[in-house]
């Protein structure tokens, strides 16, 4: 982010904060729902649980407007492909959710042609377990990411997947830098 090179360190950690709770609070989603796990999802979506409460209502079906891609249900060899192209077209920073079973480990669905566990091929940021997973699992999980957005943990993720490290982050690496390398 190039406002936070040129501020400060102490405004640069102000306003990395700031932008952390911004991007924790509105999540736009990318829906990849194949399977039965992808009902659960509108369900969630629905106004009985109301994902809306978390600021992740606003479902978008472009790439290029969404930064939480949700996996639901099973991904095969033919389909990986496109997911991957979904990913790599979503602006960072991004993150992924898998949801369920099949897209996390294939679940009961051990066959050549099934993908086990998408993480294999898009990095994951968090996993929902079940089969399906409830929608409460849902919005368990999309807390956890929340907080994890929130204090900045997946930040610096993001710093190492882009190259482009945050202000505050500068210094970590200059100090490990400085470390004598073992062989
Ligand atoms: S995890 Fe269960 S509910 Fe979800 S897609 Fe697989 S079989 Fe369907």
């Amino acid at each position: 982010m190039g406002l936070e090179e040129m501020l400060p360190p102490f405004f640069a950690t102000k306003l990395a904060k700031l932008l952390a709770w911004g991007r924790k609070n509105s999540l736009w989603p990318m829906p990849f729902g194949t399977a039965c796990c992808a009902i659960e999802l509108m369900s969630t979506l629905s106004s009985r649980y109301d994902l809306a409460r978390f600021g992740a209502e606003v479902v978008r079906f472009s790439p290029r407007q969404s930064d939480l891609l949700i996996v639901g249900g099973r991904v095969t060899l033919k389909m990986m492909p496109v997911l991957q192209r979904i990913y790599l077209q979503m602006p960072e920073p991004k993150w992924v959710m898998s949801m369920g079973a099949c897209a996390s480990c294939g679940g009961v669905f051990d066959t050549y042609t099934m993908i086990q566990g998408v993480d294999q091929f898009i990095p994951v940021d968090v996993y929902v377990p079940g089969c399906p997973p409830r929608p409460e699992n849902m919005i368990a999980a999309l807390q956890m990411l929340q907080d994890q957005i929130a204090t900045g943990t997946i930040q610096q993720e993001i710093d190492r997947r882009t190259g482009i490290p945050m202000v505050d982050r500068k210094e970590q690496l200059a100090a490990r830098a400085a470390l004598p390398v073992i062989k």
